[in-house]
């Protein structure tokens, strides 16, 4: 296994945290990923939701200096909430540079700040004991030794980032809020056909599906996705595997079950695999 990428789930529910019994198996911790690549010793990760708090109990229990970057598709509360209770982010010997898309001219700096401020949070950014650079991430690629990193812009209700990570020639999408247009055919065009193009011949897509059909109906403009539509838009484009996740918090175990065989019917004409994902699950690639 050494020799893949790793990326462990971290936190795959949406909205809000939620630790109720029936939430426990697919798990109630928000938005964060951690992609691992072989013979990199620098931390990479995707959102600051409550599931970053037990990833940083995890990188904290080794006693090394840490290094890592941390792309945060945008600042709602599920996606950073966990921010502040990062321990090694209390720790002078770790250093981490955090990106995010700017939100309508103000910067990722002063969005943080907004966060930590005293309001809402005792600790202020400044009381982190760690590096930290926080980088306003423009539309652009982003090219690192290891790894490339690009994003298109979601269709959701503030500024918000689908990260593209290219490493080694594999391909991770992640777009854990995006609403796709539930009729397909007619609605913002030029924006489904952004999208196709960016994610196609991905090896993995980890995919916003907060939603039923029928519930999407119901919450147009939320800024999030049926799983129905994510598959029609999805499966014809070579894509190997599709996760899907940010799940509804009203979404108990058993619904996320039903979903997963309905897919589990229609997955593999198109896809390799395609699941709802789980919190604690890890993926390798390539598989
Ligand atoms: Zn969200
Ligand atoms: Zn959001």
């Amino acid at each position: 296994m050494e020799s893949n990428i790793k990326i462990k789930l971290w936190g795959v529910r949406g909205s809000t945290p939620c630790a109720n019994p029936e939430n426990m198996r697919y798990g109630g911790n928000t938005s964060c990923i951690q992609i691992s690549v072989p013979g990199m010793d620098e931390f990479l990760i995707a959102d600051c939701g409550t599931g970053f708090r037990n990833l940083g109990n995890e990188l904290d229990s080794n006693g090394k200096s840490l290094m890592g970057k941390i792309f945060i598709t945008h600042p709602h509360w599920d996606h950073l909430q966990g921010f502040p209770f990062f321990k090694p982010f209390y720790d002078s010997k770790n250093c981490f540079e955090v990106y995010m898309p700017p939100q309508d001219g103000v910067g990722c700096k002063e969005i943080l700040q907004g966060h930590l401020s005293n309001t809402f949070f005792p600790v202020s950014i400044d009381m982190l004991e760690s590096e930290l650079d926080c980088i306003t991430f423009e539309k652009a690629k982003l090219d690192f030794a290891e790894y490339s990193v690009e994003f298109m812009w979601a269709n959701h209700t503030v500024p918000t980032a689908i990260y593209k990570f290219t490493i080694n020639g594999i391909v991770i999408i992640f777009a854990p809020d995006n609403e796709l247009p539930i009729n397909i055919d007619s609605d913002n065009k030029a924006f489904v056909d952004e999208f196709r193009a960016f994610v196609k011949g991905a090896n993995v897509l980890i995919h916003d599906a907060q939603f039923t059909k029928e519930q999407h109906e119901q919450r147009l403009g939320w800024g999030h996705s049926n799983w129905e539509t994510v598959i029609d838009l999805t499966k014809d484009l070579g894509i190997r595997r599709l996760c899907l996740t940010h799940h509804d918090p009203d979404h108990s175990d058993d619904t996320l079950d039903r979903i997963n065989s309905k897919i589990a019917s229609i997955k593999s004409s198109f896809y390799e695999e395609a699941t709802v994902i789980q919190e604690g699950q890890e993926l390798y690639l390539p598989n």
